[in-house]
């Protein structure tokens, strides 16, 4: 039997094949897991989230927009999923937005309050609100795995990535409180500490070439990760294997947080 095999969940964040949720959600129908998917409801991204779904040739595939910063959205993708899916066994928190002009080394001090604010609330308040809807689903079925994205910027200054990181302190402590809340329930809530990967989201942070550059230099495995790699630990966190784990922060990042110098 298939690791994941009876296992549904719904995954946030395909926008396209490059995406950290299109790595994951491939290892987790490959493990067996029956995966569903929220996307931006912006036209253009929709239609490319639909084409990067297509890509994992899914008997069924399931996807409803959502902008995850209105609570309207979130409410109605989550009735959405309840009234088609019979259990709710995982979900993959993997978006992320700040303002593209406040990621440039330097440019930390001048960053507009409105721009603070939505950073954290998309990239953070939202793993909240998204814990919060999956709540009685997951508990009615004996319990679940949510598994958010997170990245080192968020521990040790990474230049650029400036007010998202303040966004993923935010988002890792988030998943820690969210743990202790829902661990009751038999709820888990981890987050994956990723190395860069060429992605959109990526290409929004002045200087990510000489990021990859460095950490493929540093790294102990002397190379940068792959979305395969985040995929298979993925697997790991929704799986019964890892029942015993939450409120952590697993890095895959081939170890570069490891050295000092
Ligand atoms: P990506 O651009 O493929 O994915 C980001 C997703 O966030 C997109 O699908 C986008 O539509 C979605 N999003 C943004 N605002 C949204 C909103 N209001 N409502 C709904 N969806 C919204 O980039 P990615 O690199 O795969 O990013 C996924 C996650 O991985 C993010 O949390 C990112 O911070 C994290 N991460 C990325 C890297 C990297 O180097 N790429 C490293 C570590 C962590």
């Amino acid at each position: 039997m298939a690791l994941l095999e009876g296992k549904t969940g719904l995954i946030f964040g395909v926008a396209n094949h490059r995406s950290y949720a299109w790595h994951i959600a491939k290892a987790l129908v490959a493990h067996g897991a029956d995966c569903a998917f929220a996307a931006h409801p912006d036209e253009k991204l929709m239609q490319r989230a639909r084409e990067a779904v297509d890509q994992l040739d899914l008997s069924r595939p399931w996807i409803e927009p959502c902008d995850a910063g209105r609570d309207e959205d979130l409410d109605a993708v989550f009735a959405a999923y309840a009234r088609d899916h019979a259990r709710l066994d995982f979900v993959v928190h993997s978006i992320a937005f700040a303002d593209r002009e406040w990621l440039s080394p330097g440019t930390f001090v001048g960053t507009p309050r409105q721009s603070y604010l939505q950073a954290i609330d998309i990239s953070a308040y939202t793993l909240v609100a998204m814990a919060d809807r999956s709540r009685e689903q997951m508990a009615a079925g004996g319990g679940g795995s949510i598994l958010a994205m997170t990245y080192y910027g968020s521990e040790k200054v990474v230049p650029g990535y400036n007010v998202m990181g303040v966004a993923k302190a935010a988002l890792e402590a988030s998943s820690r409180y969210l743990a202790a809340d829902l661990g009751p329930d038999n709820i888990r809530v981890n987050t994956i500490s990723g190395g860069p990967l060429r992605t959109l989201a990526a290409s929004g942070i002045a200087g990510f070439r000489q990021i990859l550059t460095h950490n493929a230099e540093r790294a102990p495995l002397r190379r940068n990760v792959e979305g395969q790699d985040v995929g298979g630990v993925a697997t790991f966190l929704v799986s019964d294997l890892s029942s015993g784990i939450t409120g952590e922060n697993i890095y895959v990042d081939c170890g570069v947080n490891t050295i000092g110098l």
